[in-house]
């Protein structure tokens, strides 16, 4: 890596920089007020960015360019058209107006829409968002859209990510001016998303028809070496590894994309990058991207690199981190607790705001990161089980507690008191927490959110927590609003009192994943949602539908299409993985215990005929063991696809994914018992795929 990295940094992005440099001062100006306030673009600063956009693509090697957007699938969607527009004299010039660049219309039929768009109205059209910068990826122009229908409808996950910040802007920048501190003109929330995953071997993949249609192993003995010995997390780095993980990083800051952590995690083969937070919008893009070019890069070195949340059984699976806060436009972030006492209380109220919203919202937290692929995650005891409760640590606890009770809080540590007229204790950051037990985590300065999957898109958590602490904010701002300022530390005392009596039940700092955990969450009244088919029907009760219309979030008819999407996604991922294992049993490892029987019978009756009355002892002991499992999975393969078919014929959408959950899934369990038993029977070389030992271990 011989190259200045400032200098390749954001090299392939049309970032501040090159727009001031490219831009007619009013124009750049405009431009500018519309990114920071929101506010309507005019045609005529549409078409100046267009030009200056074209300009810097086709010096940069641009041919194309594309409306990029995030439909309700797991990946991302373009389609390219290029600059060239013809003269009439059989020459072209390269063209590309404002028009174009703001507004985009893909036919929308084959996405998914939940049934929002009937199919006569296919039209559907994309929207420039300037708030997240183009960038180029292969010689197009890549221009981050919002996808909608005809009507208006959001189709994807960036508008109403979008709508939810503006949400949280307002209720935050509000709650301030009503603390007094009216300098304060924009909010905006901040997101890192540590991101894990493995590599294995690209070879090896192709042998596997389970991880290339699925993205996980739907059968496989466990290789006789493990994550036992604690030796992969933060060990170093194999070569290919090394090698790979640099030119990932040289890919991702040529986008502007800021990865800055990388290390080997707990399970052989697997791996995390974390990049510098950035605003919600620009993170979840980023996220997006990373993913892809994790998958890209990979392929260059020879590996895929897997992003399912459970690509083998028996190891850890992957997560992804959501790091989330609050920061001003005079650049305080609001879950720093701050050296004033001042900085306190507003630290308190957005604290406290941040708890409500968590405990009157769990379900909808819980359902932001349900998938088929997560599931197998969630409460099995390697990722934060599927009750959601936070972790504040001992010191703001007792934080808390003091005032709940007014007592005074006794210092210890860093902690100091504030006594006199002072109600409010005045405490200093809590560095302490590790708990990585608990899916919602205090981290000294902001929360991490450990629910979430690898493979999905961070969108939907934090449209989530954005709308549900915008709602606890406005829910307080009624609270306080016209109180004195002299009034108002005893104000926000009481309030904090109240909120925290109310809500403290969902604050748990010991040990996430024990079963004594579960037992008290259940008798403190929260949400164990288990799967997918058991979450997801709370996302269209009547208080979260309450809660995203009343914000303007979604309508009423898109809470149910996105209810729709996420159900039958649920079972088609089912369906494909119980057809993926029914076709490796029956065309390949059934085979290959047939011919392995053949292979002993054949040696035995061989032995009689050479040495009559010698010992076939072992080959009928060997032969009876595999001839029980070739029944079994004889069985198990009837049953799957019988249960399978049945699930399939399911009409009702809830009832369906609840046959594929709690009937195809068990009978899938079962299949892969015997198949795995009789695996560790089988040579090697008459394995039909590669063992779990040579996915993991040879890289
Ligand atoms: P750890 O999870 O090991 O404590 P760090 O504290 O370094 O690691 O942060 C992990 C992630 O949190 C990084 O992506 C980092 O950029 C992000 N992060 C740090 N501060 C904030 C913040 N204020 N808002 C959102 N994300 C943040
Ligand atoms: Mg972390």
């Amino acid at each position: 890596m011989a190259q200045n990295i400032p200098e390749l940094y954001g090299s392939l992005v049309f970032n501040d920089k090159i727009m001031r440099s490219k831009l007619p001062k009013d124009m750049y100006k405009a431009l500018k007020k519309t990114i920071e306030n929101g506010t309507h673009l005019e045609l005529d600063v549409a078409n100046s960015v267009a030009v200056a956009m074209k300009e810097w693509a086709i010096e940069n090697g641009a041919t194309h360019y594309t409306h990029w957007f995030q439909p309700m699938t797991n990946v991302t969607a373009e389609k390219h058209d290029s600059f060239i527009s013809p003269t009439g004299d059989g020459q072209v010039i390269m063209d590309f107006s404002g028009k174009e660049l703001v507004k985009g219309e893909p036919d929308a039929s084959s996405f998914p829409s939940g049934g929002l768009r009937a199919t006569f109205e296919a039209r559907g059209y994309t929207a420039w968002d300037p708030t997240s910068p183009a960038f180029i990826k292969d010689g197009t122009l890549y221009i981050p859209t919002a996808f909608c229908s005809y009507s208006g409808e959001a189709l994807d996950k960036k508008t109403p990510l979008l709508r939810s910040m503006d949400t949280l802007n307002k209720a935050a920048t509000n709650m301030l001016h009503i603390l007094g501190n009216t300098e304060v003109k924009h909010v905006s929330t901040t997101v890192g998303p540590e991101q894990e995953y493995f590599l294995v071997d690209k070879e090896l993949y192709k042998e596997r028809k389970d991880l290339v249609f699925c993205g996980r192993t739907l059968i496989g003995a466990p290789a006789p070496k493990g994550q036992e010995m604690e030796d992969h997390y933060f060990g170093t780095l194999k070569p290919r590894v090394s090698a790979y993980m640099h030119d990932l990083d040289e890919e991702l800051w040529k986008l502007g994309i800021p990865a800055k952590t990388k290390h080997n995690e707990v399970a052989p083969a697997q791996h995390e990058l974390a990049p510098v937070f950035d605003t919600t919008n620009v993170a979840v893009d980023h996220n997006q991207l990373t993913m892809e070019i994790m998958k890209k890069v990979a392929d260059k070195h020879g590996m895929v690199c897997l992003l399912h949340e459970k690509p083998f059984e028996g190891i850890n699976g992957s997560g992804k981190h959501n790091n989330w806060s609050m920061i001003t436009d005079t650049g305080v972030n609001l879950l720093d607790p701050g050296k004033t006492p001042a900085e306190n209380i507003q630290f308190l109220v957005f604290l406290m705001a941040v708890i409500k919203a968590v405990d009157e919202y769990a379900d909808l937290l819980r359902i932001s990161v349900a998938s088929a692929g997560n599931d197998h995650r969630l409460g099995a005891n390697e990722a934060p089980p599927a009750v959601v409760s936070i972790f504040l640590g001992d010191e703001l606890t007792e934080v808390m507690k003091s005032i709940e009770n007014d007592t005074y809080f006794t210092s210890h540590g860093a902690v100091q008191m504030d006594i006199g007229a002072k109600v409010l204790p005045h405490f200093v950051k809590d560095n302490t927490d590790r708990n990585r037990t608990s899916p919602f985590a205090f981290t000294g300065n902001k929360f991490e959110f450990r629910m979430l999957g690898s493979t999905a898109s961070v969108a939907n958590p934090n449209i989530v927590l954005n709308t549900a602490v915008a709602e606890a904010l406005d829910q307080f701002a009624k609270e306080l609003d016209g109180v004195a300022p002299e009034e108002m530390e005893h104000a926000v005392h009481e309030l904090i009192k109240r909120a925290i009596k109310k809500h403290k039940r969902v604050i748990f700092n010991g040990n996430g994943y024990t079963d004594e955990w579960i037992a008290e969450a259940e008798a403190r009244g929260l949400y164990n949602l288990k799967s997918t088919p058991d979450a997801l029907p709370m996302w269209i009760a009547d208080k979260n539908v309450e809660l995203f219309t009343s914000h303007k979030i979604f309508t009423k008819e898109e809470i149910h299409s996105r209810y729709e999407i996420w159900l039958e996604n649920y079972s088609k991922t089912i369906n494909i993985e119980s057809n993926t294992m029914a076709e490796m049993v029956q065309k390949d490892l059934l085979p290959s215990v047939l011919t392995y029987m053949e292979q002993i019978a054949s040696t035995a009756s061989m032995k009689t005929s050479v040495v009559p009355g010698i010992s076939t002892e072992s080959e009928a002991a060997l032969l009876t063991k595999l001839t029980d499992l070739a029944g079994k999975m004889t069985a198990g393969l009837e049953t799957l696809k019988a249960d399978t078919a049945k699930a399939l014929a399911t009409e009702d959408v809830l009832e369906c994914a609840k046959a594929y959950q709690s009937v195809v899934l068990a009978d899938m369990e079962t299949l892969r018992a015997a198949c795995d038993e009789a695996e560790t029977l089988i040579p090697d070389a008459l394995l039909p795929y590669p063992t779990y030992g040579k996915l993991l271990f040879s890289i």
